[in-house]
């Protein structure tokens, strides 16, 4: 993206992309959006006269779409976008909702872990690959890729690699501890109380996901009891650090709830 003009000394029109993650009406025509950009994390914008049919903004500004913005980077909390055009709008989110479901999830995750202007382009990819990954794929599957790339790319970082106690190799026998955030090796496990143990074909899978980029991520094929205990692990993880309760995303099959609540 490139600097388009200086219009003054402090104020550059800039080009970004970005998601609306949340979106409201203000006063008869205008709308404030809440923006997940590019370059510049997630901003708040209002566009004057949204509604009264400006033809600078060609986009419909709805919640999921990706678009282009023109906007004046302030201080000020609340900058003027002065141009929107929809470049994706994500046809399947519109009618499927489980995966419209996930796709709100993405976005309110990012929203409420995402400070203000806390610039993270693999955030932004991450949510690009995601809402396209959910047109084709099963979206627990999505849902579970997206969180551990996020949970490890926006500071958390999950160790599914080595043994979060002794950082010794993770062999048989393991178990995963919430409060401390990672897999834990049969011998540290012994000594705590604090863990649960999963599987190997688990610990290989959360591994796996971390290190893998799209598209090739999306190739993994957990059994249906590895997929319960990845969202398992995820749930406590976001549950422990995040304070989110994933069970209310509702978007597992029953046994799944029944298993784990
Ligand atoms: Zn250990």
């Amino acid at each position: 993206m490139t600097v388009l003009k200086r219009a003054s000394d402090e104020c550059m029109i800039e080009k970004d992309l970005g998601f609306v993650l949340r979106r409201s009406n203000f006063r008869d025509t205008s709308v404030i959006a809440n923006i997940y950009t590019l370059r510049f994390g997630r901003i708040a914008g209002i566009l004057k006269g949204f509604y009264s049919g400006k033809r600078e903004f060609t986009s419909p500004l709805e919640v999921f779409t990706l678009n282009e913005f023109v906007f004046y980077p302030k201080k000020r909390e609340i900058w003027l976008v002065s141009f929107a055009d929809l470049l994706c709008d994500y046809p399947i989110l519109r009618t499927d909702l489980a995966r419209s479901r996930a796709a709100g999830f993405f976005l309110n995750i990012v929203e409420r872990v995402m400070q203000p202007w806390d610039v993270n382009s693999q955030v932004f990819f991450l949510l690009k690959e995601s809402m396209a990954a959910l047109q084709d794929y099963p979206q627990t599957k999505v849902l579970y890729v997206f969180l551990i790339k996020f949970l490890t790319i926006s500071g958390f970082k999950p160790e599914f690699n080595h043994c979060i106690h002794c950082r010794g190799e993770l062999g048989e026998d393991l178990g995963f501890s919430a409060a401390k955030g990672g897999l834990v090796c049969g011998k540290c496990r012994a000594k705590s109380d604090d863990c649960r143990s999963v599987t190997g074909e688990t610990s290989s899978s959360l591994s796996y996901i971390q290190k893998t980029d799209f598209p090739q991520v999306l190739r993994i094929r957990p059994t249906p009891a590895c997929e319960k205990e990845i969202m398992y692990v995820l749930r406590q993880f976001i549950a422990y650090h995040l304070d989110i309760d994933l069970s209310g995303l509702n978007i597992e099959s029953k046994t799944w709830a029944r298993q784990y609540a």
